[in-house]
């Protein structure tokens, strides 16, 4: 069976990290309006690049992200969605395009996470991520998966990853609460180590 699976939490929850072990394991979609934006930060839309948003750590407008969303969907059996809805408008789209099988909240404290942003380190070639402190790679500098290059985000310094948390607070933090309200909210612990967040996940996707 194909799960449709919703993860929401705040940035440097861990949303990324466990999409990907959720889409490796149940062979699903891994949609990421984040990873996507980031691939055409210069893409002209009505309502200009996404790369001045993203630099600034605002958000994108919703059409566009819809849009991204729509067609990521739309040819998707089952599905992993990470980094989206961000607003109740996007919500409200999502939930007259799918239903889903599973709302996970990744719960993080705010201090936990502005670590978290500002130590994070990607892979250039493929994406891994890392630590510098909480899972740095065997060398520093480069990806223990292919050898690439590790840099860190254009939005982690530590200015913008307050910026991004303080719209998260105001434009997501009721997405979340609208979840809890329609009772199908599952709330999971995003500060125990991955593998053990990995298992609750798990425990409630199968459930
Ligand atoms: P992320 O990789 O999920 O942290 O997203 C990086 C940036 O992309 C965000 O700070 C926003 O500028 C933009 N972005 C990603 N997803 C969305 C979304 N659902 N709505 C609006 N902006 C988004």
């Amino acid at each position: 069976m194909s799960h449709r699976i919703l993860l929401l939490g705040a940035p440097g929850a861990g949303k990324g990290t466990q999409s990907a072990k959720l889409a490796d394991a149940y062979d699903l979609e891994h949609v990421t309006t984040g990873d996507a934006l980031r691939a055409n930060k210069d893409v002209e839309t009505e309502h200009g690049t996404p790369r001045s948003y993203m630099e600034a750590g605002e958000l994108v407008p919703d059409p566009v992200v819809n849009e991204i969303v729509e067609q990521a969907l739309s040819d998707a059996d089952g599905f992993v969605l990470d980094g989206y809805p961000r607003t109740l408008e996007q919500a409200e789209f999502l939930s007259s395009i799918t239903d889903l099988d599973a709302v996970v909240f990744l719960d993080v404290d705010e201090a936990v996470l502005v670590d978290r942003l500002t130590g994070r380190r990607v892979c250039e070639s493929c994406g891994a991520n890392y630590h510098v402190e909480f899972q740095p790679p065997e060398e520093p500098g480069v990806c223990d998966e292919c050898g690439g290059d590790l840099v860190q985000r254009e939005d982690d310094t530590e200015e913008t990853a307050r910026e991004r948390l303080a719209v998260y607070e105001e434009n997501t933090a009721p997405v979340v609460e609208h979840f809890r309200t329609e009772g199908v909210l599952e709330t999971v612990d995003g500060e125990a180590p991955p593998e053990a967040v990995f298992e609750r996940i798990q425990s409630v996707v199968e459930s």
